[in-house]
Formats: structure tokens, sequence, C-alpha cells
């Protein structure tokens, strides 16, 4: 069974295309999507033994020997050829940024990132780059996480308010992301409140500004 915030990653994988997962403890996305007939083939990558082990169990538990295939990677390092779309899930921005260092990232049709931490230092990434943002889903699976499917294809830099909450999101404004929006100011509010600073009260303005009438007061 997939956790909320996996399922959502897969529902962003476009069908018929081969998959690499990057830090695939238990293999339980690459296995979710040939299980589902969302993707011919996936590869799962990791870099530490255990988990590879129990990517491999996992794998054979469910035999699909031969279409989920174990990689001991440290990211895309030993990524075939055959790779069309690249999720990094999970693990916080310093990894993931030598995860994109180290590849080519133009060799993929386009890569789902989702962050533990600074998600907003993987968007100014993607922008001091160039690359393209998508698409952004915003989940709700105990904490708020954000999604991001990026690509090589050239794009302006993103403005700062973009790359804090997203450009997709801002737009979009589905219910999640004006949930997390919400819950973002209450909680500055309330570090505000022991701990005053500027800083604190200059990003509960700028939530409220984005979020205009749906401020849940
Ligand atoms: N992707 C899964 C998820 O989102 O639930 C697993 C996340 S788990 C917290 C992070 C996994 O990434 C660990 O199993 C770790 O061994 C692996 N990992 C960390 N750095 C890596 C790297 N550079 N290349 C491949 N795997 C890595």
């Amino acid at each position: 069974m997939l956790s909320n915030r996996l399922l959502q990653i897969a529902m962003m994988v476009e069908k018929n295309k081969v998959v690499f997962d990057v830090g695939s403890d238990h293999a339980l996305l690459p296995c979710f999507l040939v299980n589902n007939g969302i993707s011919p083939k996936a590869y799962a990558g990791e870099i530490a033994e255990g988990p590879l082990n129990r990517a491999v169990e996992n794998i054979e538990k469910n035999n699909l020997e031969g279409k989920v295939i174990p990689v001991f990677s440290d990211g895309l390092a030993k990524a075939e050829d055959d790779v069309d779309i690249v999720i990094i899930a999970g693990m916080g921005y310093h990894t993931i940024r030598h995860i994109l260092e180290s590849c080519d990232v133009s060799r993929y049709q386009y890569f789902l990132i989702q962050s533990n931490t600074d998600v907003d230092q993987i968007r100014r990434y993607i922008s001091e780059h160039g690359y393209t943002i998508e698409d952004e889903r915003t989940v709700y699976d105990g904490f708020y996480y954000q999604i991001i499917r990026f690509s090589a294809d050239l794009h302006d830099q993103y403005s700062e308010l973009e790359i804090k909450y997203g450009p997709i999101n801002l737009q979009r404004r589905d219910e999640v992301f004006i949930a997390y929006l919400n819950d973002y100011r209450k909680r500055l509010l309330e570090i505000n409140e022991r701990a005053s600073k500027p800083e604190y009260a200059q990003t509960v303005s700028e939530i409220e500004t984005v979020l205009g009438y749906n401020i849940d007061r």
C-alpha cells in the first residue's frame, strides 16, 4: 500500500515511460508503477546496501524480476539510456542537489522532485539553470509535501514569489495548496508570538496577499 505522498507522485508519471526512482527504499514506487500498468519497466536505484536488499526482496515478492530492476548507484551514475522519467523523493535539498549536479539533466524527459527540506531552494536551483517547472502538486500526508515536475526545456528565471511558493501552485491555487498556506501562516503567527522577528511578520503578510479572501481566520 502506497502512502498518499508516493501515490500522488505516481499519478504524475506519464503512461508507458521508463522510470528511474533514485533512493528507492523497498522499490515501492517502481513496483506500483509496473503493477498498475503505468510503466512497462522501472529502475529502483539505491546507494545503500540495506535498502537495496529490501528493494530486491519486494521485487521478488511481486514477481516483477526483469520489469523492476534494482541498481546499486549514487544518483543516476549507473542509469541506462532507456530512462525517460526520474523520481527523486523523500530526501533533503542537499542530497537532491548533489544528484542533479552529478547528471545530465537534459538527457531525461522530466524529473519529479519531492524534497523534505528547502523546497524553495530546489525551485531556485531550477530557476538559476533556466529549466522549466512544468507541474506542481501540494500533498497532505501527515505533513504538507510539494512535488515539482521540471524539465531541461528553457524558461526565464522565476520571480521570488514563484520560487517561494511555486509558479503552478500560485496559478492553480488548488485546495491543498491553500490549506498548506493557511497552516504555514498559523504556524508563523505562533512562532512570532513566542519570538518576534520582522521576517516572520513579513512572510505572514506575503502569505495573506497570496491568499486574498481565502484567509482561514
Ligand atoms: N524515495 C523513497 C521515499 O520517498 O519514500 C525513500 C526515501 S528514503 C528516506 C531515502 C533513500 O535514498 C534511502 O534509502 C537512501 O539510502 C537513498 N539515497 C540517499 N542518497 C542517495 C543517492 N545519492 N543515490 C541513491 N540513493 C540515495
